[in-house]
């Protein structure tokens, strides 16, 4: 007889790669498309004094637009930089510009690498490091995801 182990099935899935939640709401402030949220991502970001205002932490989107001050909103719950624990790089005029929140790249770290060596290790760095290290995106990053899409974006659109 076989025994399924649930609890083993599901330690399998630790890496970055947890299926995020479907489907996307317009932001109430930008109306841009923001995405579902993983419940353990809000639960790891938001300040305690955040939490003691919101009993459950799932149902919440994540806009992702970096002109907007919405950083996760659920009906008229609109949670901005000030409820998060850590500071979201991807809004505009946030130091440090945090953008790998597993190994701690910042906008500032890339720039001035790029300006002194012409070119960033970051996404080696990041690749390494999930390979041996590990990340922890769902929940250190507000997006719950890998951060090599946003890093090789800002990259790209500032450098290349
Ligand atoms: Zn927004």
């Amino acid at each position: 007889m076989i025994v399924k182990n649930k609890e083993g099935a599901e330690d399998n899935q630790h890496d970055c790669c947890t299926p995020q939640p479907k489907g996307k709401v317009e932001c109430p402030e930008c109306g841009k498309k923001a995405k579902g949220i993983l419940e353990k991502t809000v639960q790891h970001l938001l300040t305690n004094k955040a939490k003691s205002n919101i009993a459950l932490y799932d149902g919440f989107y994540y806009c992702k637009s970096s002109t907007c001050r919405v950083i996760y909103f659920r009906g008229d719950v609109i949670l901005t930089q000030e409820d998060l624990s850590v500071k979201v790089g991807l809004k505009d005029g946030t130091t440090p510009a945090n953008l790998c929140y597993c190994f701690g790249w910042t906008k500032e770290k890339i720039k001035d690498e790029i300006l002194k060596n012409g070119k960033s290790g970051a996404i080696d760095d990041i690749k390494h490091k999930m390979a041996t290290v590990g990340c922890s995106c769902e929940i250190k990053n507000p997006s719950g995801n890998c951060c090599m899409g946003d890093v090789s974006k800002y990259i790209k659109g500032n450098f290349i």
